[in-house]
């Protein structure tokens, strides 16, 4: 039967199972009233020696209820603050049991689940590869509102709490115990609940053992609390780079280090409730509704296979050949060999293909110094990958992955010559980045199994994989690249063919709105700060010199060769600054010698004076608001164009692609999700008023008009 298992052992101790309906435990409907019975059991059990909590599940509780948070509007917002509350008073009647009561942690405990051991007096960890702690809420917007963040400050103060509650990590049970969230680990799962029972026998007399930290009479916070001279020094400064750090777009690590100061100031009671406060505020904000949006409820959905076709079996790939040794070619070796998966690593000669394989080498050296991996498996990976400069090699190959020159001429006669390699049924995959899938896939002799497989770079540590289907790949090629790209664990996301695919073209229209700006008059380092501050990681113009103005120039060049209409684009400002940087002052970038940007020898970057004669017009008054609005929005844009041309699929992958491919602001949820809490309407008429004022790229496409009419948002 679901529910919390009860059980009371001929030492008087009572073990509470958690094993709730449904795959986990987490803070449901169910789970207050389950607590609640608990709680009044515990209170009333005679001769009761202390408690024991686990879990039947895998995790051991898997923390709040993400479909309810999500719902809360400022009419309900009171009724969610006292469901807080009522929570958090139940946990206080486990902490104030007149025995011992021990966590027994036999998987994931994160967020709620944290806070529940927290709850307890003794917190004792199964050290295994598959337990993490940690308080994620952060990166979806919230705080952890069960007393994780006050908590957290008792135990560990301000200064070790940082990674926990602002950055949201997850660590290992050995990091747990070095920072003082947990108090002992064991090494196999038979032991995990005898332990926690010996500590209950060991401390059962013992006051100090049954107290918490927080109601301990003396009791200081690790590090001193907000009057101590070092803490009250520090704080200004905390805040400052906080700011800096999330440029002020993101509310919850601000109200997360609001309260943790308030931990340290007032007294414990009351710090709760201003955490409760506090979750309630985040709840509300569009931010977190967006982050929960696309960052758990879409990333499931994706991770789940929901863009992958149901009915072809898993598609597991053995020995992928990969071609080309070069920057993207080494970093897809490596990821592969990673994931257990054979290599054939070949390019035009030995050396090249040697050197390739290298990469590994010394990546897999990096994490054996670091301990992170043995010296055993290091060798393993590297015996996965064969470098080699001959064809045959690829014989055998289930799936080909093709990473040589950006040239449709070298692309199509590999594929010609290379293709009868594969093994029965076996894909090819192109990581091209600006060509036609169609296009190259007229050379293959079955375009079924032709694919677009686009890496981004560096391949080890950018998380996703865009999966193109030409006009003709089939639904198996499909399952094999989506099987593949979760395999060597990144996130993949599938597209339809179009130039520049979805990634790149959405890309393309922060920069080309950077560049108009420029044009326009708009000094230079204003409009990279300005993207900055809309939460682009670097502002467009220093994104143009490193991906390079040549490059771009290139891609034109090529589609303009292979007749492909590009006119659509609209880029015409574009094209006229990029030829004047590189045409006359020869400015391809920052490795054609420098671009926009001068780069000193010493790593330092600073405009390139001619710049400022050539296009800054200092009357020139562009409000900073439009310029930011102009560089979202014509992003927003274009993804909206893609799904409705239909080279997005679904909304979720739109997000998912814009945020990990192209760092589109977290704070958004992604690029089609931010006109669901921005506003159809409103979006609607801040288009309207841009393109009155800039032009009519910015007109908003008919599909928001159309959900605006139905009454429904993107999803
Ligand atoms: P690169 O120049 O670093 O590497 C290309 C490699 O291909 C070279 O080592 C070259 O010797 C090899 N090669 C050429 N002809 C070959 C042949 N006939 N057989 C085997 N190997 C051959 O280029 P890169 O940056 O790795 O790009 C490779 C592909 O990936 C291109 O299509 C590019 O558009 C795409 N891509 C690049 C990036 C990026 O950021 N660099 C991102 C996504 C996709």
């Amino acid at each position: 039967m679901s529910g919390f298992n009860y059980e009371k052992d001929a030492d008087g101790i009572v073990t509470v199972t958690m094993d709730m309906a449904g795959p986990v435990n987490s803070m449901s409907e169910e789970f207050l009233p389950l607590l609640e019975d608990t709680a009044g059991k515990l209170e009333a059990e005679e001769g009761l020696t202390g408690v024991v909590l686990t879990s039947a599940k895998k995790t051991f509780f898997a923390g709040g209820d993400l479909n309810m948070l999500c719902q809360v509007t400022p009419d309900t917002a009171e009724q969610f603050f006292q469901g807080v509350e009522a929570t958090k008073a139940v946990m206080r009647r486990l902490e104030k049991l007149p025995v011992p009561v021990a966590a027994a942690i036999n998987g994931a405990a994160l967020g709620g689940g944290l806070e529940l051991a927290l709850a307890c007096n003794h917190r004792v960890v199964w050290n295994d590869r598959s337990v993490q702690l940690g308080f994620p809420e952060v990166t979806l917007g919230l705080l952890p509102g069960g007393g994780g963040v006050v908590k957290a400050i008792y135990l560990m103060g301000l200064m070790a709490s940082n990674e926990y509650l602002l950055e949201g990590k997850r660590v290992a049970p050995a990091k747990a115990l070095e920072s003082g969230l947990i108090d002992a680990t064991v090494d196999t799962l038979e032991e995990l609940v005898p332990a926690a029972k010996s500590w209950i026998m060991a401390n059962r007399e013992d006051e100090a053992a049954m107290t918490q930290p927080w109601d301990t009479k003396g009791y200081k916070i690790p590090g001193g609390n907000a009057n101590t001279p070092a803490v009250a020094q520090m704080l200004p400064a905390a805040a400052a780079m906080l700011q800096q750090k999330t440029r002020g777009l993101l509310p919850a690590p601000a109200k997360i280090l609001d309260i943790a100061v308030a931990a340290m100031r007032v007294d414990f009671e009351t710090a709760m409730r201003i955490e409760s406060r506090g979750l309630t505020y985040l709840a509300l904000t569009p931010q977190a509704k967006n982050m929960i949006n696309t960052f758990f409820f879409q990333m499931n959905q994706i991770n789940g296979g929901a863009s992958r076709p149901a009915d072809v079996e898993p598609q597991k790939t053995r020995k992928v050949g990969v071609l080309g040794a070069g920057m993207m070619g080494q970093g897809i070796a490596y990821v592969s060999a990673m994931a257990g998966i054979e290599v054939i690593l070949k390019d035009i000669s030995q050396e090249a293909a040697e050197k390739g394989k290298a990469y590994t080498e010394k990546l897999v050296a990096k994490r054996v110094q670091r301990g992170r991996m043995t010296e055993e498996k290091a060798q393993a990976v590297l015996g996965l990958i064969t470098p080699t400069a001959s064809s045959e090699d690829l014989q055998g190959c289930d799936l080909i992955i093709e990473a040589v020159f950006e040239n449709i001429k070298l692309k199509h006669q590999i594929t010609e010559e290379m293709e009868g390699y594969l093994a029965e049924g076996g894909v090819w995959g192109s990581n091209t980045s600006t060509l036609p899938i169609t296009r190259l896939a007229e050379a293959s002799r079955d375009a079924s199994n032709f694919i677009g497989i686009h890496f981004f770079s560096p391949v080890d540590k950018m998380p996703l994989v865009e999966i193109i289907m030409g006009e003709n790949t089939g639904d198996v090629a499909l399952a094999k690249a989506f099987d593949y790209a979760l395999q060597i664990k990144k996130t993949p996301i599938v597209v339809n063919d179009s130039l520049g695919f979805f990634t790149s073209r959405t890309f393309g229209t922060f920069l080309d709105e950077g560049v108009r700006l420029l044009s326009e008059g708009m000094h230079p380092v204003k409009i990279d700060n300005l993207g900055k501050a809309i939460g682009m990681p670097v502002g467009p113009l220093q994104v143009y010199d490193e991906v390079s103005l040549e490059l771009s120039r290139k891609a034109q060049e090529t589609w303009e060769e292979m007749g492909i209409d590009t006119s659509g684009r609209d880029n015409a400002a574009v094209s006229s600054v990029v030829s004047t940087m590189i045409g006359e002052h020869g400015r391809g970038g920052r490795y054609h010698g420098g671009g926009f940007y001068e780069y000193g020898e010493d790593g330092s970057r600073k405009i390139w004076p001619p710049l400022l004669d050539i296009y800054y017009q200092p009357e020139v008054n562009i409000p900073d608001q439009d310029a930011k609005d102009r560089m979202l929005f014509r992003q927003v844009i274009e993804a909206l164009r893609c799904l409705e041309e239909g080279v997005l699929r679904t909304v979720a992958d739109g997000n998912i692609g814009s945020i990990m491919g192209i760092g589109a602001p977290v704070w958004t949820g992604g690029l089609i999700q931010f006109v669901n809490t921005y506003g159809l309407e409103r979006f609607i008429a801040r288009c309207d008023e841009l393109a009155e004022a800039y032009g009519e790229r910015f007109k908003a496409p008919a599909n928001v008009g159309a959900k605006l009419a139905e009454g429904a948002l993107f999803t």
